[in-house]
């Protein structure tokens, strides 16, 4: 496997955990946090330290210990980086997409002026500045899909009025 206890030790500091919050996480005593840190060359298969692995969002390292893979020297913390890199990503693709989706579907006080002269109180509809009364309302598809849709219905209504000229 590769993974030493130097690397071990890198990564717990990474994290910012002390060997006692380690322990505490991984559900082992501070001590085999310490034994582990401390061990001299790769580290063998261990169910103590695949405990502090999960611990530490190594979990993929396991693997490596399961197949015996050669040493990754001070990979191990490229690894994390990357992971922790992935992640991040992840979740600002995300808050992207919510932030997409609120205003979407955001309404606003539609404000147009009304024949009495003051704004309209009316809500708008989703997405848009204007209400229903004041030119919120959808102006048809905006999608291919739905522009194919709108098509596909059209092409069966003609069909169902030629068929009934027969
Ligand atoms: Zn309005």
């Amino acid at each position: 496997m590769g993974l030493t206890g130097a690397e071990l030790k890198a990564a717990r500091k990474a994290k910012r955990l002390n060997q006692t919050e380690l322990g505490a996480l991984a559900g082992v005593a501070r001590c085999t946090v310490s034994y582990w840190e401390n061990k001299q060359g790769q580290l063998p298969n261990s169910g103590g330290l695949n405990l502090m692995l999960d611990a530490l969002g190594l979990e993929h390292l396991k693997y490596f210990h399961a197949n015996n893979a050669p040493a990754r020297g001070w990979g191990i913390i490229d690894t994390q980086q990357e992971w922790v890199n992935r992640q991040a990503q992840r979740e600002l693709q995300r808050l992207k997409e919510r932030e997409q989706d609120r205003v979407a579907n955001m309404r606003v006080q539609c404000r147009a002026k009304t024949r009495k002269g003051r704004p309209c109180k009316l809500m708008s509809e989703a997405g848009r500045k204007r209400c229903k009364f004041h030119g919120g309302m959808s102006t048809g598809p905006k999608t291919a899909q739905g522009k194919a849709r709108i098509a596909e219905a059209q092409r069966m209504r003609w069909q169902r009025y030629r068929d009934n000229q027969l």
